[in-house]
This record gives C-alpha cells, sequence and structure tokens, in this order.
C-alpha cells in the first residue's frame, strides 16, 4: 500500500485488556491513518510498570488484531525507552527548564491549603511552585517542567527556538486547533503549573515519554480520547522547549456512563468481546458517528466503508 508522509499512533496504556473506550481512540486513530494512506503504529505505553499486569499488552494486540486493526511496524514498549526519556531530561535540565523538587503530596496538599485551592473532583490544581528557587534543605524527589518561567518568558523562549510553532500564546493563554473540536484554549499555568518529569519513585512521567516518542517515532497526528484534550498544551511546550515537531491532534469522543462519567477500567469497564469483532468495532463507531455495518457485512468491508466517511468527514488530504 502506498505510504505518505503521515504517522499515526494508537498508544494505549496496558492496565487491563482494551474495553470500549478505549477501542475507539484505537479505531479512530486507525481510519485516520487509512485516510491519509499513512502509516500507523502502536505503542505500549507501560510506563508504570506496577499499574501494568503481566500480559494485557500482548491481550491488546491480540483483540486489535481480531479487529484487522494491524500495526504497519512493530509495536514499541515504553518500557525500553528509558535511556531516551533520560536523555531528554538531562537536555531540559541543561537549560535551565527543569528543577529539582522535594515537596511530598503531604506538602503540595498543604500548600494549596494555604493558598485557598480547596480540593474539588475533577479539578487539576497546578504546582504551587514550592521548589522553584531552591529545594530548602529538602532532599530531592522528583524533577518539574519549569512551566511557569517557560510561559511568563515566552518572546524571550521564541527567539532562540527556530521551530515554527502551531499554537500561540497570549497572555499565558495557549491556543491550538484541535481537528475535531476546533480551535482551544487554556491557561497551562492555572492548569498544570510546574508539572512533573521524573517521578519519586524514578519513573519517567507520561508527558515526558509521550512527547519523545512522538518526535522520535515521526508521529504526525495523534489522535486519542478527548479525556487527554487538557493534556495537548502541556505537550505542544514539552515539544517545544525539547525542539521538537509538533503533530497535528485529533481528540475523538468518550464513552460514557449513564451517570456522565467515562468509562474506563477503574469503573469495571468490561473488555472488548475477541469472539464478537464486529460486534464491538460498531459499538466504537457508533460514539465516532459513523454508521453501523451491517451485522453480515466482513470485518475487512466495515473499516473500508469507515475509512471513506471519515475521510470525507476530517478532510484528510493526501499528504
Ligand atoms: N497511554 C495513554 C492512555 O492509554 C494515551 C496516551 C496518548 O494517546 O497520548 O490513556
Amino acid at each position: 500500500m502506498p505510504r505518505t508522509a503521515y504517522r499515526g499512533r494508537f498508544a494505549p496504556s496496558p492496565t487491563g485488556p482494551l474495553h470500549a473506550g478505549s477501542l475507539v481512540a484505537a479505531l479512530a486513530s486507525w481510519l485516520d491513518a487509512r485516510a491519509h494512506h499513512g502509516t500507523w503504529l502502536v505503542r505500549i505505553e507501560d510506563i508504570d510498570p506496577p499499574r501494568c499486569p503481566p500480559g494485557a499488552d500482548q491481550t491488546i494486540l491480540q483483540q486489535l488484531a481480531q479487529c484487522h486493526l494491524l500495526p504497519d511496524e512493530a509495536p514499541a514498549w515504553q518500557s525500553q525507552r528509558h535511556s531516551h526519556y533520560a536523555q531528554a531530561l538531562v537536555q531540559l535540565q541543561q537549560a535551565g527548564l527543569a528543577y529539582a523538587c522535594g515537596c511530598t503530596r503531604k506538602d503540595i496538599e498543604a500548600a494549596w491549603q494555604h493558598l485557598g485551592l480547596s480540593h474539588q473532583r475533577h479539578v487539576e490544581r497546578p504546582y504551587p511552585g514550592t521548589c522553584r528557587q531552591g529545594l530548602h534543605g529538602k532532599p530531592v524527589r522528583s524533577w518539574r517542567f519549569a512551566l511557569d518561567a517557560y510561559v511568563s518568558n515566552w518572546p524571550a523562549a521564541q527567539t532562540w527556538q527556530a521551530l515554527s510553532a502551531p499554537f500561540s500564546m497570549i497572555d499565558g493563554g495557549l491556543h491550538w486547533h484541535d481537528r475535531r473540536l476546533g480551535p482551544q484554549q487554556q491557561c497551562p499555568g492555572q492548569v498544570a503549573g510546574d508539572f512533573v518529569l521524573q517521578r519519586a519513585d524514578g519513573l519517567y512521567a507520561y508527558q515526558l515519554a509521550v512527547v519523545v516518542d512522538d518526535a522520535l517515532q515521526g508521529i504526525t497526528h495523534v489522535v486519542r480520547g478527548e479525556d487527554l484534550a487538557d493534556n495537548t498544551p502541556r505537550q505542544l511546550l514539552l515539544q517545544h522547549a525539547l525542539g521538537l515537531q509538533h503533530p497535528q491532534y485529533l481528540h475523538t469522543p468518550l464513552v460514557r456512563m449513564p451517570d456522565g462519567e467515562k468509562l474506563s477500567k477503574q469503573h469495571g469497564a468490561p473488555a472488548v468481546e475477541l469472539h464478537q469483532p464486529l460486534q464491538a468495532l460498531n459499538a466504537a463507531a457508533q460514539v465516532l458517528q459513523l454508521p453501523a455495518a451491517n451485522p453480515e457485512t466482513t470485518v475487512a468491508d466495515a473499516l473500508a466503508q469507515w475509512v471513506e466517511i471519515w475521510r470525507s468527514t476530517y478532510n484528510a488530504q493526501r499528504d
């Protein structure tokens, strides 16, 4: 099959088998790659081993195969890529864009209370900046991205970055474009603040790993669930700080429980049934507002029909 410069990926965290929600992201990213005549990769994001039961990665790959969602290159495992994350962290440290933090969760909680930022469900609170000017005698626990400083020095930072950014910063607000959601805006200093790059247990944080891997794998288009849309500004800024290319982003609708909560493993989402791939794909297609395929149709034919519709919906051009 002819391939274009397009490179997309599905990047599941193997905390369990694929469920109806994660299948939506898998199907959407596959359709977008096929609609662009591009390359589709699978990256197993097992960056947090205690959360990844043994064998879940293989189950996910089998479930994808059963649904005819086959990667064009051998899958990658984040657990085997630590040296790349370490290198990126050193780059940020050397540029003065990462600093050591000695705060425990309790310290941060206390600082929030002091600032009157009480806990609200689903509301992220920014790191209060306690260790920005030094550790105050505390041992190093984690490393943080100096987001606040980076954003407040934005015009100066722009001059030493040759890459043109597909986003703009206006008064601390980051404006970017999502291919499905349209224009987006967030003040990353108020939402996330100086976020963690390397955790107290030594593990690299999702934000760092995802940015490094998307760049090293040459990903041009990220298609993933809408619950991750809020992470995009952090990732755009990290890409900028590391001098990496920026992919385009499309965030898909989520599968929701009757109470409006996102379907997730924590909410007991059942695994996608391996013996009923078309039924599972039809449910995912419905979330993506694609017509259900006739139960007599083959999986391959259903996928081919959806690629055509996806192409006209998202205006995928051959690039
Ligand atoms: N590993 C993340 C998840 O399963 C997805 C990361 C991404 O697509 O950027 O939620």
